[in-house]
């Protein structure tokens, strides 16, 4: 049916009130915004802060973290810990594994440059972005829960501001981290 002049206004108004516009970026984003889940994974002291961050004082759950033993349920990786030249095949195997989109936050200084093993270990990874991509560092020996809290805010941010387009582009061309592991 066509509609008169005067029903227009009244349909325009109707659609304002019942119809919400977004695009597709926006909607992807909010639905898993409140979803990121970490893979368990930690190999020193600093996982002992994470695991903190998982109980009722911190209660990281708030958020939509859900800790995941599987990297198939994973969609962030926190580098918790020291990471050696043995453990460095095994992390990006794992890595490597998560789903897409999936982020990285290293935390704690041994992760991010070797720490006080960065001296003279010849067993120590200097640098865990040597190995994979990292969104994110929190600095620290070890970073308190609130510090992971506040990563976990500007990851959110990131996440929300994301484009998909994007994202498939930068994924093309920085695929830099190791792929010589057996
Ligand atoms: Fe342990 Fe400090 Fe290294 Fe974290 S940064 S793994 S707390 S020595």
């Amino acid at each position: 049916r066509i509609l008169n002049p005067i029903e227009r206004p009244q349909v325009t108004q109707g659609l304002s009130e019942n119809v919400i516009l977004t695009t597709v970026d926006d909607l992807y984003n909010w639905a898993r915004l409140s979803s990121l889940w970490p893979l368990m994974f930690g190999t020193a002291c600093c996982f002992i802060e994470f695991a903190g961050m998982i109980g009722s004082r911190f209660d990281f759950d708030r958020f939509g973290l859900v800790p995941r033993a599987s990297t198939r349920q994973a969609d962030l990786l926190i580098t918790a810990g020291t990471i050696t030249m043995k453990m460095a095949p095994a992390l990006v195997r794992l890595y490597e594994q998560m789903p897409e989109p999936k982020y990285v936050i290293a935390m704690g200084a041994c992760t991010i440059t070797g720490g006080m093993f960065s001296v003279d270990s010849p067993t120590a990874v200097r640098g865990v972005d040597k190995l994979i991509p990292v969104d994110l560092y929190i600095p620290g020996c070890p970073p308190r829960p609130e510090a992971i809290m506040d990563a976990i805010v500007k990851l959110r941010k990131k996440v929300a501001n994301e484009s998909l387009q994007e994202q498939a582009l930068y994924k093309q061309t920085h695929r830099f981290y190791s792929t010589t592991h057996e």
